[in-house]
C-alpha cells in the first residue's frame, strides 16, 4: 500500500459519496442511539470525539438541528447564527482539550474535500505539531 493508491482510494470513495439529504449517522449520535464520547454539549450543538481520530485530539462539532446544512457548500443567511455558534463551540472544546495554544479547526464541503458525512461538521484537532498545507 503506497500513498499514491490510499489518495486514489479516498478520492473514489469520497467521489460515490454524494449529498442526498439522507439522515446520517450524526442523527442517531444526537438522538444517542448509538453511542459517542461527548466532549461538549448545548442546545445547539454537539460536540464528540472522532471514531478515526487524525491527532490526540479529534474532535466532531455539529449542529443538532441539520436544517439544511448537510455541508458548508449549501449555507445560506439564516445559517450565519448557528455557523457562529459552532465556531464559538469549537474554541469551548479547545479549550476544554487544553490545546488553545495550538489547534485546527476543519470543514469538509463536497466530494472533492472528501466530505464523508453529509450533516455539517467541524473537526477540532490538536495535541500534536501541526503541518501545513493539509493533504
Ligand atoms: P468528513 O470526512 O469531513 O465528512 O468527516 C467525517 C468524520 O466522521 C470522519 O473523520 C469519521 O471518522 C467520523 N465518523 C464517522 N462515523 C462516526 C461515528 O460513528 N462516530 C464518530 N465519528 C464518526
Amino acid at each position: 500500500v503506497n500513498a499514491r493508491n490510499d489518495e486514489e482510494a479516498s478520492a473514489k470513495a469520497a467521489a460515490a459519496n454524494v449529498d442526498s439529504g439522507a439522515p446520517t449517522i450524526f442523527d442517531k449520535i444526537i438522538a444517542k442511539e448509538i453511542p459517542s464520547t461527548i466532549v461538549y454539549e448545548d442546545e445547539k450543538v454537539l460536540a464528540f470525539r472522532d471514531i478515526n481520530p487524525q491527532a490526540p485530539v479529534h474532535v466532531l462539532v455539529i449542529p443538532k438541528f441539520r436544517d439544511g446544512l448537510t455541508q458548508l457548500g449549501k449555507a445560506e443567511a439564516r445559517h450565519e447564527e448557528i455557523l457562529g455558534h459552532l465556531l464559538y463551540a469549537s474554541k469551548i472544546v479547545a479549550e476544554k482539550e487544553g490545546i488553545l495554544d495550538g489547534f485546527r479547526v476543519v470543514i469538509n464541503s463536497g466530494p472533492t474535500a472528501c466530505q464523508s458525512v453529509y450533516h455539517l461538521h467541524l473537526h477540532v484537532l490538536g495535541g500534536r505539531q501541526m503541518k501545513w498545507p493539509p493533504g
